[in-house]
């Protein structure tokens, strides 16, 4: 057994996810949250919880000092931050260990590193992983941002070093509009982040994003679990994610995945991370890496029957990984939509009661929500609510059970975008796996009435 009792440091579907993992290794969890969490789900399936502070999450959720004290009134020998909040800040992770306690995610330089875009770049660059045409570091002024521009070709990107989210990046399609770009770009990141850094890459037109999970346990062995197509998003955020990718062939799979572990190891990576890629025209570019557990995780798990969490919690406990990559199988297709309480064509946030709460089942089909007939979704925090992932021995077979298991699924009192959902099921160019990074947005406008 790893540890004897771990602080789950989140909220939501994802305290769920972490606390079950924890229970099935005889793993105690504490349960931090907000006072408007205190009837929440994690709260009441968790061993022990701790109130930390009031709604806004700076002062729950990110409040540093009432998580330690946390962790040490109730005895917790590690701590799990999940996704998002505290999930990939480097000074966390070091104050957890600072206060003798382990931190189930990789070591705080690499979560500095990786949290530096244009650090992770340059780090990614020197390691021979490729990379999408660009600034070569953080642009100075507009001036050297058009002359970069003029190297790689409108239209361009501007992005924030810091950014996340979809923050803090805008596109230029000529040098007309090269100006407003970079001025709205590092004020948004300066808003979001507290930093206007910014660089430039060239804007693809019709990429995919793929992206490669991996494990590592700190002794040199890093296996990857193959590949998530992730290229369905709004705002450049996800909805719907598959393993593996409708277009990539296991050979290309496998050529970027002897490319990545070589390069994690080579810097010494540990725990889990997961890095994105824009595919297109059959070439790989490395856009970003997230040091942490991510929300479209489940889909890898259902095609490798692995417990990604399980093992985060037992590489942070110093274990090795005790596999190689080819005992590491995939097996059929998984699909997962990400139901948000917002209204299916609007998007407008909807946060209020649940009235019935009712999840599908059956062979292949998973739901990770922390969802329950007459709770209250608050309004402070991530409009996640559910997870519907499903698995299938063919991808034909997947859609088909996320059509059946979608139009079982009620939640009903609140708006949620399983209407949306339903109608991309059922879009034949989605079934034929035939989409880009673009494909959504112009969906969800034709679905909009005027
Ligand atoms: P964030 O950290 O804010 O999520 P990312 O760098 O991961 O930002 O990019 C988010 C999404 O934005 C990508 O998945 C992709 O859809 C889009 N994107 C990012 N870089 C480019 C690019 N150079 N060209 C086209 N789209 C891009």
């Amino acid at each position: 057994m790893p540890f004897g009792k771990v602080l789950i440091a989140n909220r939501g579907e994802i305290a769920l996810r972490i606390h079950r993992a924890c229970q099935e290794m005889g793993i105690r969890t504490v349960a931090v949250h907000s006072t408007a969490d205190t009837t929440a789900m994690h709260v009441r399936l968790a061993d022990e919880s701790v109130c930390i502070g009031p709604p806004p999450a700076r002062d729950s959720y990110l409040n540093v000092a009432a998580i330690l004290s946390a962790a040490a009134i109730t005895g917790a020998d590690a701590v799990h931050p999940g996704y998002g909040f505290l999930s990939e800040n480097a000074n966390f992770a070091e104050m957890v260990e600072a206060h003798g306690l382990a931190f189930i995610g990789p070591r705080p330089e690499h979560i500095r590193m990786m949290g530096d875009k244009i650090a992770a770049k340059d780090a990614m660059r020197r390691l021979g992983v490729p990379l999408v045409p660009g600034s070569l570091g953080a642009l100075s002024s507009l001036e050297e941002a058009r002359s970069v521009a003029g190297e790689v070709k409108y239209p361009v990107l501007i992005k924030a070093a810091a950014g996340g989210g979809g923050r803090g990046m805008k596109v230029a399609r000529s040098e007309a509009e090269l100006e407003e770009a970079w001025r709205v770009a590092r004020t948004e990141a300066k808003a979001a982040f507290g930093d206007d850094s910014v660089y430039m890459e060239k804007y693809l037109d019709r990429p995919r994003h793929i992206e490669l999970q991996v494990l590592a346990d700190g002794y040199g062995n890093v296996v990857h679990f193959g590949e998530r197509d992730c290229s369905l998003q709004r705002r450049h955020q996800k909805l719907v994610e598959e393993a593996g990718s409708p277009v990539l062939a296991a050979a290309e799979r496998d050529a970027l995945g002897a490319q990545v572990t070589r390069a994690l190891k080579e810097i010494g990576y540990r725990n889990a991370g997961t890095l994105e890629f824009l595919w297109q025209d059959g070439q790989f570019a490395f856009i970003e890496m997230n040091t942490r557990l991510q929300v479209e995780h489940p889909v890898t798990e259902m095609v490798c029957g692995v417990d990604l969490v399980k093992e985060q919690l037992r590489i942070a406990a110093g274990e090795a990984l005790g596999y190689a990559q080819s005992e590491v199988r995939f097996h059929g297709h998984a699909i997962e939509c990400r139901i948000t309480a917002e209204h299916p064509e609007t998007f407008a946030p909807s946060p209020g009661r649940v009235g019935t709460y009712h999840a599908p089942g059956g062979l292949g089909v998973r739901v990770d929500s922390a969802l329950y007939s007459g709770y209250a979704v608050p309004p402070h925090y991530d409009s996640l609510v559910a997870k519907l992932i499903v698995h299938g021995a063919t991808r034909a077979e997947a859609i088909a059970r996320l059509r059946r298991s979608l139009a079982e699924m009620v939640v009903d009192g609140i708006e949620t975008t399983l209407p949306l959902h339903r109608a991309i099921m059922e879009d034949p160019e989605f079934q034929a796996g035939d989409y880009t990074i673009h494909w959504l947005e112009r969906f969800v406008a034709n679905r909009t009435p005027g």
